[in-house]
């Protein structure tokens, strides 16, 4: 039996949805408006797929409006441009989504930057970025690194001068989530794939926050007793139990880690929940900014 508390991810997201749909149904009654969320899925990846279907699902229960828009894996990048303008313009639309990876004749970059940056609700536009990155007020702040500062925040509310390590270093991750980091204080280190020491390193943080896509890389005896980790991998592994299934596993061997940490996420049940529910309060605020609504007085 494991010392460390166990981050209850799925409960932290059920309440930040429930907040959202409060405040989604007194925008409805006082302002007579819905706020919508349009997802473009392309192509015919499973994962995918299963993302795209849990996220209409949720962003229906909170009260707000769902456009999914599936296109075919060939489509040309083109056609992709011009449905990201139309939803642009459509004034039923508060947020978009481009989910990813998109398949290689369609230049992600190109796509994600043609996302108004005001619908922009993952955060991926230059313009979001750079607020982030300045501090500048009214980023959107991408979804996974907004939900595991709440994971972290929900255990150690005070992060000031604590070493946070980030081991991963994507746009959609790595190099937000050290931004949130060094915006609460900490002092903020990123490992990636070419650090030379990555045991010593995670060994010395506080914080350390596994973004990479590798099935228990970090292990137990390279965690600082009482540090708190965050595991935002996602791996699909073999099922010990029965070698026909696929369990999900996460970047950190959690049996181990959680005998020496102070408090740990779960996978599943840590970081994925937060991040939808992260996504529907991002369209609520965008919905919120484009009347200049104060979403606290919601
Ligand atoms: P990515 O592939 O874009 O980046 C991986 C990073 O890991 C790179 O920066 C690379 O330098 C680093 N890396 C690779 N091998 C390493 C090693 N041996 N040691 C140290 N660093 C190494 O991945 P991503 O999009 O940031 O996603 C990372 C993981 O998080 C994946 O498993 C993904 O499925 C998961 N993910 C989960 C959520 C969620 O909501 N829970 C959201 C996004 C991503």
């Amino acid at each position: 039996m494991g010392t460390a508390t166990v981050i209850d991810g799925k409960a932290l997201a059920q309440k930040l949805r429930q907040e959202v749909q409060g405040q989604v149904a007194r925008l409805r009654r006082d302002e007579r408006m819905t706020p919508g969320l349009a997802v473009i899925l392309v192509g015919d990846d499973p994962a995918s797929g299963i993302y795209v279907r849990s996220k209409a699902q949720q962003t229906e229960e909170a009260g707000m409006r769902s456009f999914v828009h599936r296109l075919p894996a060939d489509v040309r990048e083109e056609v992709v441009l011009t449905l990201v303008r139309g939803l642009n313009r459509d004034d039923r639309v508060h947020g978009i989504l481009v989910q990813l990876p998109l398949p290689d004749q369609i230049r992600t970059d190109v796509v994600l930057q043609a996302v108004d940056p005001a619908k922009d609700v993952d955060g991926f536009h230059v313009v979001n970025i750079g607020r982030l990155a300045a501090g500048i007020e009214g980023a959107m702040v991408p979804c996974t690194p907004s939900g595991c500062m709440q994971l972290i925040k929900s255990v150690r509310p005070q992060l000031t001068g604590q070493r946070a390590l980030i081991v991963g270093r994507s746009n959609i991750v790595g190099k937000p989530m050290a931004l949130l980091l060094l915006a609460e204080n900490c002092t903020v280190i990123i490992a990636h794939s070419r650090t030379f020491d990555l045991p010593g390193e995670c060994r010395q943080a506080d914080i350390l926050i596994a973004a990479v896509g590798k099935p228990r890389l970090i292990r137990g005896n390279w965690i600082k007793p009482g540090a708190v980790i965050i595991d935002v991998g996602i791996n699909r592994v073999d099922d010990a139990s029965d070698g026909d299934k696929k369990r999900l596993q996460g970047d950190v061997a959690f049996d181990e880690a959680v005998e020496v940490a102070g408090a740990i996420t779960p996978v599943p049940g840590g970081v994925g929940p937060m991040t939808v529910a992260c996504l529907l309060r991002n369209t609520l605020l965008a919905a919120c900014r484009s009347r200049t609504i104060d979403p606290s007085d919601l």
